[in-house]
């Protein structure tokens, strides 16, 4: 399959170029270990297993594969999947009935927005679309001239918040307004969670899924635990390496993920919903939770929210440990963060 690659043994991703890459995943030989990679939501998916489990379950791999076509399809706000047909739907104030999983991420993005006071709020796809963050060409330089203040007057105006959504179990309706809901900043998270579950579902474990250096994990390897490494968001180095337990995700939002330059002022892609501009003060937020979907939706929110702001938010969403690189390049922590963080010297 062109897509699907057997690496030989997880040691090899440390030859990759990711946020975040694995140090020491497993006590067991390399080559009782098996990683899968895929091209999938922009980024690279890498799924490290027990090779006597893959070898046991081909077809799951493959299923895997097809189930996360589907996904980046759907969620995808500027495709022909099921969010852009949502986002029509919502546009015309017509009633929209979204599959399970959709109606679940929309259900947990909605409360994840009223607990953080729409500091993390899809909403803004109409702005990211304009900022040119919706696909990869701002990762080349090539992005459209940004947004003027009277462009983003008129489209935080016109931009309805996932906040005042009505999600009535599958079915999906807007008071009013134009809705373009982008899920970037919780899908990849959803995606970790999904085949996570769909592996343990099949007893492999351990396992470790790593979409782009965002990561999740099942089961814990024998005589060790997982430690990944975070990555420095303004050199190749690493900031330090972290420990998770069974079950529990490390996302993190960066300003160097999608940027662009304008006279010398960094562009990047994760956007304050109540100014339309991208956030200033921060370089990068490391989140743990117990799962991918909130720690996702978390290191975004955690990174608009700010010097002020972010402890309290973390709370609020029932995140202890967080990983704070500020505008200067200062790192900053929560006490469960320290626990776990051994810095790079
Ligand atoms: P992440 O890398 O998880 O922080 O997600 C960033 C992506 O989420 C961006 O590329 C946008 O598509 C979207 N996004 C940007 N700003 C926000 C925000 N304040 N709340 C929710 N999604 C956002
Ligand atoms: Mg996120």
């Amino acid at each position: 399959m062109r897509t699907l690659h057997a690496l030989h043994g997880v040691a090899s991703l440390a030859l990759l170029n990711l946020t975040v890459v694995l140090l020491a995943s497993c006590s067991r030989a390399d080559n009782d270990v098996a990683t899968y990679r895929l091209l999938a939501m922009a980024t690279w998916v890498d799924i490290t297993l027990p090779r006597d489990a893959a070898e046991r379950e081909p077809e799951l791999i493959r299923s895997i594969e097809t189930e996360l076509r589907t996904f980046e399809r759907d969620y995808y706000a500027w495709g022909d999947g099921e969010l852009a047909a949502l986002n029509r739907a919502l546009s015309e104030s017509q009633e929209f009935d979204a599959s399970e999983g959709m109606a679940a991420v929309l259900g947990e993005a909605q409360a994840i927005a009223r607990t953080t006071g729409g500091a993390f709020d899809p909403g803004v796809g109409a702005l990211v679309e304009r900022w040119g963050f919706n696909s990869d060409e701002a990762d080349r330089g090539s992005a459209a001239r940004p947004p003027n203040e009277a462009e983003i007057a008129e489209l935080l105006a016109a931009t309805g918040s996932i906040r005042d959504l009505a999600i009535d179990g599958p079915r999906i309706r807007a008071q009013s307004g134009r809705y373009t809901l982008d899920l970037g900043g919780i899908a990849k998270g959803a995606a970790v969670d999904r085949i996570l579950a769909r592996l343990r579902a099949h007893g492999v474990t351990p396992a470790l899924v790593n979409a782009g250096g965002d990561l999740g994990v099942a089961g814990e390897p024998a005589e060790r635990s997982w430690r990944i490494g975070i990555q420095a968001p303004r050199s190749d180095g690493m900031l330090g390496a972290i420990a998770l337990r069974d079950g529990e995700a490390a996302f993190t939002s960066g300003d160097y993920e999608r940027f662009y330059d304008v006279d010398g002022q960094r562009m990047h892609h994760i956007l304050d919903p109540r100014t339309g501009l991208p956030v200033n003060h921060t370089q990068a937020i490391t989140v743990v939770a117990a799962n991918g979907t909130l720690a996702d939706a978390a290191a975004t929110a955690l990174f608009v929210a700010g010097p002020g702001e972010w402890r309290s938010m973390a709370e609020q969403l029932g995140i202890d440990a967080v990983l704070r690189v500020d505008a200067s390049g200062a790192i900053e922590m929560t006490a469960a963060m320290r626990d776990r963080f051994q810095p790079n010297r």
